[in-house]
């Protein structure tokens, strides 16, 4: 069938056309490579037929001692799974593959497995469709051993590709080979998931929230990812084809048109000047965001040095780190967090078990203030790579003045050691305050004693004040950064630092919406801090905009009592006004 739509979330811009790849994190240890020769494809056949062999000697000992034993698996599901592996539509099925297209014997395994779910997926009864899991059991089982013979390969595809997934945790993209990656999408996530802001980080278009496109797309089959209207086409015929490939043209023309703008500030016509930040994972995008216009680093999310790492790193990893960042040229500041780890940000540390409910679990400050020895490492090495540059210091997920102040009291110990060790020091270090939780907002006067900037972290702040898990795809339609709630939190907030006396940053993804700028501007925000991409646009919209004008637009959202009408109001104002810098968000 041509042209299947399948709606979910833009979650990073751009349109992305190309062969889909099914992502799974066991099958992701797959490689790919080609035979090239047929005494090679003959010893592959060889190869697989081994494996096949050793699985089923694996099943038959394990339905022997099941018998022995009083084990509750049945030795039924053994026998089906036997059967599976001496089907032969199966095993000759991956031989064929494996001749005719001269590819090694665990890809072959993957793509006849992959074929199976499409046929599986498309009955009826739903107790048949389930058997699908027993093939793909079978499938990771010959794999596993294929797996002893052969050097485990990572995700490596051929061609450049468009990755299809469930999810993808961080510690997944991070291991990825991201220049072989066209687009994401997948079935869960929402906007501010990890995910999207990895892909928008990346400059990968992204779709998320798509729910059931791990089972409507096959390995191979030709995909579009439209990363602005949120929608993925599956097998488009050529005059789609063309459409879409016109619309990212006209994308990427908007973006160079934008990147005029992207090393000049950040002034209004009535000479209103923001800071721009940009907002990073790994240091290796610094050279890009400065690129795109980042003045200084608004937040690095230091938890991703964790990623995919066995140990924690030393002290000494996290000074070279940190010291990079804040040394680097074109930055005039570096806003370092501390990690936040926990929630939907994971590492392979015991320690962060899994929780039920881990966004409001023992993440970020609360795990620092817990495993305090860890803590101190990464707080020493902020403070001696202060020596060598601008650097901030933020604390994520402060929820009371209790934590700020012990995280203080933490953070002046570790400076009185450096300096009694005679480690140099920057002398102004400025300590700031996520404010992310709802009873920060409420108690932002006591916090403002305790800080010397606030940064509000919408993401999060959204999620709990709405009640709204930000990466489930199911209750994201309430997910809305133009709720009269959110907008009167952030008025607070700003309005609080000020008459306090100390600036207000944000830096969750709202601040990186062109459709909200005019009212970030009028609430008065000091700083934006954004996905690099979104900062030249940023500039180009605040400088052909007025302080005056946004802050008549807040007046008038300020006394709107529901989000449908806020955004209904600021999406004709600025389809009015600014219509040009709407090209190709929508279709
Ligand atoms: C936020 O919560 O808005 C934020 C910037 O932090 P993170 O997305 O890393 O939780
Ligand atoms: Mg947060």
């Amino acid at each position: 069938m041509k042209n299947i739509v399948l709606k979910g979330v833009g979650a990073s811009p751009g349109v992305a056309i190309g062969r889909a790849y099914i992502y799974d994190r066991y099958e992701s240890q797959i490689s790919y490579y080609n035979l090239t020769s047929p005494q090679m494809v003959e010893k592959e056949v060889r190869r697989f037929r081994r494996a096949v062999r050793a699985a089923e000697m694996e099943l038959k000992g394990l339905a022997k001692r099941l018998k022995t034993i009083d084990e509750p698996t049945p030795v039924y599901i053994i026998n089906v799974h036997l059967m599976i592996l001496r089907d032969r539509s199966f095993v000759e099925g991956v031989i064929r593959r494996i001749r005719e297209e001269a590819v090694n014997a665990e890809w072959a395994v993957r793509v006849t497995v992959d074929y199976f779910r499409r046929i599986f997926e498309r009955m009826e009864n739903e107790y048949l469709r389930e058997r699908f899991n027993d093939i793909r059991y079978v499938g990771q089982l010959v794999l596993r051993h294929l797996e002893g013979k052969v050097n485990k390969a990572v995700f490596q595809p051929e061609e450049r590709v468009i990755v299809i997934a469930s999810d993808l945790s961080p510690a997944d993209t991070a291991q990825m080979m991201v220049d072989h990656v066209l687009g994401f999408a997948t079935d869960i996530g929402s906007r501010t998931s990890h995910t999207a802001i990895v892909a928008r980080s990346l400059g990968i278009p992204a779709v998320v929230g798509l729910e059931r496109i791990t089972q409507s797309v096959r390995t191979n089959d030709i995909v579009v990812v439209d990363g602005m209207a949120g929608v993925v086409i599956v097998d488009p015929d050529p005059e789609v084809k063309h459409r879409y490939e016109e619309k990212n043209r006209l994308y990427l023309e908007d973006r160079t048109e934008c990147m005029k703008y992207a090393h000049q500030p950040a002034i209004t016509k009535d000479e209103y000047r923001v800071r721009i930040g940009g907002n990073i994972e790994f240091v290796e995008e610094i050279p890009q965001a400065v690129s795109y216009g980042a003045e200084g680093i608004g937040l690095y999310r230091t938890e991703f040095i964790y990623i995919n790492k066995e140990q924690l790193p030393t002290e000494e990893e996290h000074f070279s780190i940190y010291r990079r960042v804040v040394e680097s040229e074109g930055l005039s500041w570096a806003t370092i967090r501390t990690f936040d780890l926990g929630g939907d940000k994971f590492f392979s540390d015991p320690k962060l078990a899994k929780e039920m409910n881990p966004q409001m679990g023992l993440r970020a400050i609360r795990f620092c203030l817990k495993e305090v020895d860890l803590f101190k490492v990464q707080l020493r090495a902020i403070l001696r790579a202060s020596a060598f540059g601008k650097t901030k210091i933020l604390f994520p997920m402060i929820s009371g003045v209790e934590e700020i102040r012990e995280a203080k009291r933490i953070l002046a110990s570790v400076r009185a050691d450096l300096e009694r060790e005679g480690v140099p020091v920057g002398e102004e270090v400025e300590v700031g305050i996520m404010i992310e939780v709802p009873s920060a907002v409420l108690v932002a006067e006591a916090l403002a004693q305790e800080a010397d900037f606030f940064s509000i972290g919408t993401n999060d702040l959204i999620q709990y004040a709405l009640a709204i898990d930000r990466i489930n795809e199911r209750v994201n339609y309430l997910y809305e950064p133009l709720h009269p709630a959110v907008i009167r939190m952030i008025k607070h907030v700003v309005d609080v630092g000020h008459h306090m006396g100390i600036p207000v940053a944000m830096c969750g993804e709202m601040a990186g919406e062109p459709l909200y700028t005019m009212i970030l501007l009028g609430l008065d925000l000091d700083e934006l801090s954004m996905n690099p991409l979104a900062i030249p646009k940023m500039k180009m919209l605040i400088q052909q905009s007025s302080r005056a004008e946004a802050r008549r637009i807040v007046q008038r959202i300020l006394r709107m009592t529901s989000a449908e009408e806020v955004r209904k109001y600021v999406t004709d104002y600025m389809l009015k006004h600014y219509p040009e810098r709407w090209v190709c968000e929508a279709d």
